[in-house]
């Protein structure tokens, strides 16, 4: 492993090494096959922005999900930039958000005159529930942004009957969800849109970053390849007379034709260059051919959890709709403070066992910007309360060995005994505990 120079890299280096089972950056198994492709590609000197893979992944990727459109960008996060882009928020338009989640599901809506409301989620699956999502229609009601937390999907069928009835359009945010399924049918197909992200830590990655938007309607599709490719976001009408016409320039010496074939009338949006890169493509499209038996191993870890857990009571692990696949992007379990087991001591007599941990997610509607715009505490009691006292998130990563995966159910089982019990905690989990998050006033 490469150490970087700076000493905040070093430094986390060097705190990733002196764990045992470390909570991994890289969510995803790069190999052999995928280093084949790579170097087939750099050696044949093939353009490296041609699209040839970049077509290739895509055409695999509706294929998996069986779905009309599917169109590659550069991260999960402008997915979900020009995903937004599509709802033609005016002002004083209300979008419904989930507030856990990572920080890009909602980010996007702070560029827009419109109202959030961030959705309460459920306390057993964290996902917002058909009666969250309701609660909060309006009038002005345009969207709803909703994320199948962890990879368990949400119960899609009735909120989609609901969302139907209120000309609501839906955007599920499928970054943990690839590999997951509700009802027989895979996320990214049971709403309007989807958003996927292939970052290094997501169940497969296109070396490192990448994302990708999925479509029914092929009015939108167009829209989006526009947005992703450099071309205005316009209403475009056909040229009478083309410029090509009336030039000397052989055509192959002007741009692409589209320009210059066609007038543009409103534009919506000027566009951007989110193209993702041969390489990437690639990557992509290997990393499919293993994301069931990636997500197998995950499903395998996770079995092995929750049977150490089902023996502790105050314990109880996230569940949803009936028959669902989860995706295991993470693996969730909570503690019930009224039993004794305190989520703070656990996280820190775990970190002191060598269990790297990582709580997610911070209710987004607390974090600075959203308080900004007058979202404050109280606003999602079961997310603030999940968070806050009784949400853990333990390793769950199909590059786990057997044997660190037997050291996360011993040393889960030792700490939960000594929780039960009520061990007094050790002097290096006492130090932790000070760098353990706490509700920010
Ligand atoms: C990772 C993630 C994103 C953003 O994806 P990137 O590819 O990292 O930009 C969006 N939403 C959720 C829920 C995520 O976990």
């Amino acid at each position: 492993m490469t150490r970087c120079s700076g000493s905040w890299g070093s430094w986390r280096w060097a705190v990733e090494q002196s764990y045992a089972i470390p909570y991994p950056q890289l969510g995803s198994v790069l190999g052999e096959q995928e280093i084949g492709v790579l170097a087939q590609l750099v050696n044949s000197g093939e353009n490296l922005s041609g699209g040839r893979c970049r077509e290739e992944f895509e055409r695999c990727f509706r294929e998996y999900l069986s779905v009309p459109y599917a169109l590659s960008v550069t991260s999960g996060t402008v997915a979900l930039e020009i995903a937004i882009r599509l709802l033609d928020l005016d002002v004083g338009d209300e979008v419904i958000v989930t507030p856990q989640t990572y920080k890009a599901s909602a980010q996007p809506l702070l560029n827009y005159p419109v109202k959030v409301r961030f959705c309460d989620v459920d306390p057993v699956s964290l996902n917002i529930g058909p009666e969250q999502f309701e609660s909060l229609i309006t009038s002005r009601t345009k969207a709803l942004i909703l994320v199948h937390y962890g990879g368990l999907p949400c119960e899609m069928d009735p909120i989609m009957a609901i969302a139907r009835r209120h000309g609501i359009t839906v955007i599920e945010d499928c970054a943990h969800a690839l590999g997951s399924e509700y009802r027989g049918r895979k996320p990214g197909t049971l709403a309007d849109i989807g958003c996927f992200s292939f970052h290094s830590s997501k169940n497969i990655t296109t070396l490192g970053e990448g994302g990708m938007i999925t479509l029914f309607d092929r009015t939108l599709a167009d829209r989006v390849d526009r947005i992703r490719s450099n071309e205005a976001d316009a209403v475009y009408h056909e040229k009478v007379r083309a410029i090509r016409e009336r030039t000397s320039a052989h055509p192959w010496m002007m741009h692409p034709g589209f320009a210059f074939t066609h007038g543009c009338a409103a534009i919506r949006y000027g566009g951007t260059n989110a193209t993702l890169a041969e390489p990437n493509a690639a990557v992509g499209i290997v990393q499919l051919t293993k994301l069931d038996e990636l997500v197998r191993r995950r499903t395998e870890i996770a079995a092995t959890y929750t049977d150490v857990l089902a023996q502790f009571p105050g314990v109880r692990v996230q569940e949803g709709p009936d028959p669902v696949r989860h995706g295991y992007h993470l693996y969730t379990f909570f503690v019930d403070p009224a039993s004794g087991i305190l989520r703070d001591r656990l996280v820190s007599r775990l970190d002191a066992h060598g269990v790297q941990m990582q709580l997610r997610y911070f209710p987004l509607h607390l974090l600075p910007e959203w308080r900004a715009r007058d979202h404050d505490a109280g606003e999602c009691p079961v997310a603030e309360r999940m968070w806050f006292e009784q949400q853990v998130n333990l390793p769950c990563h199909p590059g786990m060995t057997d044997r660190q995966v037997d050291q996360v159910v011993s040393r889960l089982d030792t700490v939960l005994r000594q929780e039960v019990r009520n061990v007094p905690i050790t002097s290096a989990a006492a130090h932790e505990v000070e760098g353990n998050p706490q509700c920010p006033k």
